[in-house]
């Protein structure tokens, strides 16, 4: 009920939630052919914000969009949902850029002749996960896709593995699903990265098939501040289950802890991984930018 009265932006100012459309021949619709980014926003600010902004970029310079808004362009829209929406705490925002609306039916990106439409969702939403119990994940047959299919550092709309994941994950009981890589080392969750804990160091998988999530290069760069030892490496799913402790990491959920793989009970009270945690909740407001 609270997010009834929200307005949203749509390609070219604010519409009521019940009139904030794209039309059936958007190339999101088309084609899964659009990128996005989940924002989380604090009273600072938005966290990480020109990181998104530059990855929502990439990815659209990737898929040759084309009349792609500026990051100045980005931030007086977000400005103008905050504000007529009275947020200015604590909420969470989707930004989606498609490619733009097609002359007919089809995926050919020649069928755009509008440029591409960006989308800013303002909404507050509960988290998905309680961060104090943790979460317990499934690992799934689906495998998330190597740089060879579809390179994981565009962070696009075409989410079907993702939400084959999910179902695995649903239908077992579970908060999610794990995504294996295409030489069966872990990749990540079907919606955050996953970090492990072992003997006193911290260790995540290459960004070779995960998002090269940007909660993950925070935590990455406050262990490098902090002296905590941490390495990119190949992680298989028995290195996972004989954890000291497993997190998984994303902007909207931040740190949470996981406490079960595949029916194996992970420990949650690890020393450095309540410290990992803590680092992180201490310092995330100082990574928050203002839109001015
Ligand atoms: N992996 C996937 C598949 C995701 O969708 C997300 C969230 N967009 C993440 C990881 C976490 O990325 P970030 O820390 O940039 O939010």
């Amino acid at each position: 009920p609270r997010n009834k009265n929200i307005k949203v932006y749509v390609n070219d100012g604010l519409y009521p939630r019940d009139e904030a459309k794209v039309s059936v021949f958007d190339s999101s619709v088309q084609g899964g052919d659009a990128v996005w980014e989940g924002l989380r926003v604090y009273p600072e600010g938005i966290v990480c914000l020109d990181k998104h902004l530059t990855r929502l970029h990439e990815s659209a310079k990737t898929l040759a969009f084309t009349d792609i808004p500026s990051k100045a362009e980005i931030k007086k829209a977000i400005q103008m949902t905050l504000d007529a929406n009275g947020m200015d705490n604590e909420t969470h925002i989707r930004l989606t850029l498609t490619r733009g609306e097609k002359i007919t039916s089809g995926m050919d990106p020649r069928l755009n002749q509008s440029g591409s439409c960006l989308i800013v969702l303002a909404e507050w939403k509960p988290l998905v996960y309680d961060n104090n119990s943790g979460i317990k994940v499934l690992s799934t047959s689906q495998r998330r896709n190597a740089p060879q299919y579809l390179d994981s550092k565009i962070h696009h709309n075409n989410l079907l593995n993702n939400i084959i994941a999910k179902i695995q994950a649903n239908v077992a009981g579970k908060d999610a699903g794990l995504m294996l890589d295409d030489r069966s080392f872990v990749a990540e969750l079907n919606g955050s990265n996953l970090f492990m804990v072992k003997n006193g160091k911290i260790y995540t998988p290459y960004a070779h098939a995960c998002l090269p999530g940007i909660t993950r290069s925070t935590v990455i760069e406050l262990c490098k501040k902090s002296n905590i030892e941490i390495h990119e490496q190949d992680i298989t799913l028995s290195q996972l289950y004989n954890a000291d402790g497993v997190f998984a990491t994303g902007t909207m959920g931040e740190l949470t802890p996981v406490v079960e793989i595949d029916g194996r009970e992970i420990p949650k009270g690890d020393s450095l991984q309540r410290k990992m945690l803590q680092l992180f909740s201490r310092n995330i407001r100082s990574y928050c930018e203002t839109l001015a």
